[in-house]
């Protein structure tokens, strides 16, 4: 299930080229073009989802795995003092590949990068008030699970 438009799609089936470092049969992973910093590497799933609202728990697991393999990896390969996950969904937040992909950045003391929030903290809705609205849509979503499960077993 490949996007033709996509340039990550092109990667895995070696259209484009790409300094692969692992691959299994449901994820790739490969050094970003425009590195953030020495080793920063993207890990994606080979089938295209978009983005994290398109994500099934286990392409999510495929793609956590390889994360964590790849990161240790770096690790021990380049030695950083510290490493950064980030994920960005839509161009709001920041996506400009809309093939779903975690990034793998190491970082050093005194590397300059800016991942974190602005340095004023934002609050335009009070945190109570965002818990609640999450709670009630994260309930929403065990239920039908919950009852999927159900029917599958064969208690309904
Ligand atoms: P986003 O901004 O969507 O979170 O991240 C997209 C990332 O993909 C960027 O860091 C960018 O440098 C990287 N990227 C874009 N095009 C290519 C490409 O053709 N090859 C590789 N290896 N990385 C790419
Ligand atoms: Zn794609």
């Amino acid at each position: 299930m490949s996007d033709r438009e996509c340039i990550f799609c092109a990667i895995i089936e070696g259209h484009a080229p790409a300094e692969v470092v692992f691959e299994d049969g449901d994820t790739l992973a490969f050094m970003d073009i425009n590195p953030a910093n020495p080793g920063h590497t993207l890990v994606i799933p080979k089938r295209h989802i978009q983005d994290i609202y398109g994500m099934d728990e286990d392409t999510a697991a495929a793609v956590m795995g390889t994360v964590v393999r790849v990161a240790g990896a770096i690790k021990r390969a380049l030695q950083p003092e510290g490493m950064n996950l980030v994920q960005s969904n839509e161009r709001a937040g920041g996506q400009d590949v809309f093939h779903f992909h975690m990034h793998i950045i190491p970082r050093w003391y005194g590397d300059g990068l800016r991942l974190a929030r602005p340095p004023e903290v934002r609050r335009t809705m009070p945190i109570k008030e965002a818990a609640g609205r999450i709670r009630r849509e994260v309930a929403k979503v065990r239920t039908i699970a919950a009852a999927y499960t159900d029917i599958c077993c064969g208690k309904k």
